[in-house]
């Protein structure tokens, strides 16, 4: 009897002595543990980054991501503006580089009259100037022409350099300019220079706003209408664009006034030398379509 009540003793304790010691330590520490977690983490991550620097990269991130959204909102409405030609189109295509086939498409500058093209070309024939048509030009962002020529010389004998290219109309308004004003103001003004041989131009097409500015306006330039002189070369020198106050009263000064006035008879926009910032040793003319053929003139 003793030795079965010992045996089922022993066995008790077998069972309760295996029973315990597992479940025992497993559930007191689990709990404790992740409790413990959200404390502990937080000191160990900041040693291994470097203390004080783990705020800072959790920081930089941040204004990092504010930075691309508030460029987006910027670019948005830039496109908007420029409704009146297809540029904004452009804007959206360059980030799918697989699928830009059919980018080259048509012209997306507006096209000009091919009638009123024609025209003007047979006068700038008539007028004797040296030129040749151009492959129509399409930058996006509204630059470019349809129909460009690039003129060698304005007149016969009267170099335009370097050449230019830029609408059929800039070249003739010049032609015109430089046949009815220039050449025989300047046989009167500077008679010692001998006859005129060259018009130095600065400026002619080129995809860019107004003054350079890197917002605002697109300039006259983009669109083939405007033309920079910024001297002009004569037999015996070159006389380059010039300030001209009104109480100069040497010929050079006249001819610089004479010169200044006589062009917004031919260009819608002339900005003489001194007339602002941008314009400090160049003339900038330019045919612009305004209502009521509205000429600003300065
Ligand atoms: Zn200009």
């Amino acid at each position: 009897m003793t030795k079965r009540f010992a045996v089922i003793l022993i066995g008790l304790c077998l069972l309760t002595g295996a029973a315990l010691p597992p479940t025992g330590p497993v559930p007191t520490e689990k709990p404790p543990s992740p409790a413990d977690r959200p404390a502990v983490p937080a000191p160990a991550e900041k040693p291994a980054t470097g203390g004080e620097a783990t705020p800072a990269p959790t920081q930089t991130p941040v204004p990092a991501e504010d930075v691309v959204p508030a460029e987006k909102p910027t670019d948005a409405p830039s496109p908007s503006p420029p409704p009146t030609g297809p540029p904004p189109p452009a804007r959206g295509l360059p980030p799918v580089p697989g699928l830009q086939p059919a980018a080259p498409a048509a012209i997306r500058v507006e096209p000009e009259d091919p009638e009123q093209f024609a025209a003007c070309r047979a006068e700038l024939e008539t007028l004797g100037a040296v030129f040749e048509a151009a492959a129509p030009i399409d930058d996006g962002e509204g630059c470019g022409m349809s129909h460009p020529i690039t003129v060698r010389e304005i007149l016969p004998g009267i170099t335009l350099a370097p050449e230019a290219t830029f609408r059929c109309e800039t070249a003739l308004q010049l032609a015109r300019l430089t046949r009815e004003t220039i050449i025989p103001t300047a046989r009167i003004a500077l008679a010692d220079k001998g006859e005129l041989k060259a018009i130095h131009q600065a400026s002619a097409y080129i995809c860019r706003n107004r003054n350079n500015a890197t917002t605002g306006k697109i300039s006259e330039h983009a669109h083939g209408n405007a033309v920079d002189i910024a001297a002009l070369e004569f037999d015996k020198g070159i006389v380059p664009m010039a300030i001209a106050a009104q109480d100069d009263g040497t010929f050079p000064a006249a001819f610089q006034r004479s010169l200044n006035a006589a062009a917004c008879l031919y260009f819608a926009t002339v900005l003489s030398p001194g007339s602002d910032e941008a314009h400090k040793d160049h003339l900038h003319l330019d045919v612009i379509e305004r209502k009521g053929d509205y000429r600003f003139c300065r």
